[in-house]
Parts: structure tokens; sequence; C-alpha cells
């Protein structure tokens, strides 16, 4: 099962990771594939908010994760791969994250800790037709693909 959403300007990449956020019950994992730029943390910060997280979600570039509390005592893992080359202790601390059923975990260059993510996940990834529209090709995890 594959689905496709092209959404024009930033805000309607955000209401859609809200839209995604509002349906997450925990325990799933998102990885978000795509270039510098294609809205992968713009996203994310929708999602959040879909999450009842009201603190504002910054980029896990520099810090790798960043964790939010949320809704209905759940929780977001957000990560961010690009800057490492191996993920040494941080692979670690994804494991316990993503068994954990109360953590939503979403992952941005998730390629060096393949070998840690479950086979159900949900895959997003991000195209730029033009400036100001991506295109979102989600497939992986059915279950949460049939909420949506
Ligand atoms: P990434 O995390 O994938 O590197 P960001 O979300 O940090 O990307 O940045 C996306 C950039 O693209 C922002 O500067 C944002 O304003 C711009 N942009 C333009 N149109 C869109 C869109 N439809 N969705 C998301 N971002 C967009
Ligand atoms: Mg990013």
């Amino acid at each position: 099962m594959i689905k496709e959403v092209t959404v024009t300007g930033e805000q309607a990449t955000r209401e859609y990771g809200e839209k995604i956020g509002s349906l997450l019950e925990g325990g799933e994992i998102i990885e978000l594939v795509g270039d510098v730029g294609a809205g992968k943390t713009t996203f994310v910060k929708g999602l959040a908010k879909g999450l009842g997280i009201d603190e504002a979600v910054q980029s896990p570039s520099f810090t790798i994760s960043r964790v939010y509390d949320g809704r209905d005592g759940l929780r977001l893992a957000h990560y961010d791969f690009y800057r490492l080359d191996t993920a040494g202790i941080m692979a670690d601390e994804l494991r316990e994250m993503i068994q954990d059923s109360a953590t939503v975990t979403v992952i941005e260059w998730a390629e060096i800790v393949e070998g840690v993510l479950s086979k159900e996940r949900l895959t997003i990834q991000f195209e730029t037709p033009t400036e100001e529209t991506r295109k979102l090709i989600l497939f992986g995890d059915r279950k949460l693909l049939e909420k949506l």
C-alpha cells in the first residue's frame, strides 16, 4: 500500500503532519526520507502539534535527538542522523525509544540506524517538484496507512 499526497506551501505540510500526529497512538516509527530542505522537519513541527505538543520543535541536527511530551502520556522522540557517520551510543538510545509503546519515534537520515529499525515503520519520502510544492510518498506501516 502506497499513498501519495501533494502539498503546496510550508503551512500545508505542517497541517498534513498535524493530521498524522493526531492519529498516532504510540509505538509508531516514522522514517522521513528526502534532501536537505525537502520539508522533513517542517512536517515534524505539524506532527508534534497533532501530538498535543505546544513546545516549538527545533531541528535536532546538532543535538541528534530531541524528546517532547505530548497528549495522553505520549512522547515524541525526534532524531536527525545527518551529521553522524556512525550511530554509536545513539543507536542504543534509539533502540530503547522504539520499544516504548508510549513513544512516537520520527527519524531523519535513518540510513546509519537502518539495522535498529523494525520493518513495521511508516516511511515518508519527500520530493520537491517545485520550490513551494512537496510530494509525499508514504509506504510501510499498513495499520497506520489505513487510518490516513
Ligand atoms: P528538511 O528537514 O527536510 O531539511 P526543512 O523542513 O527544515 O527541511 O525545510 C524546508 C524548507 O522548504 C523551509 O525553508 C520551508 O520554508 C521550505 N518550503 C517551501 N515549501 C514547502 C512545503 N510545501 N513544505 C515544506 N517546506 C517548504
Ligand atoms: Mg531536518
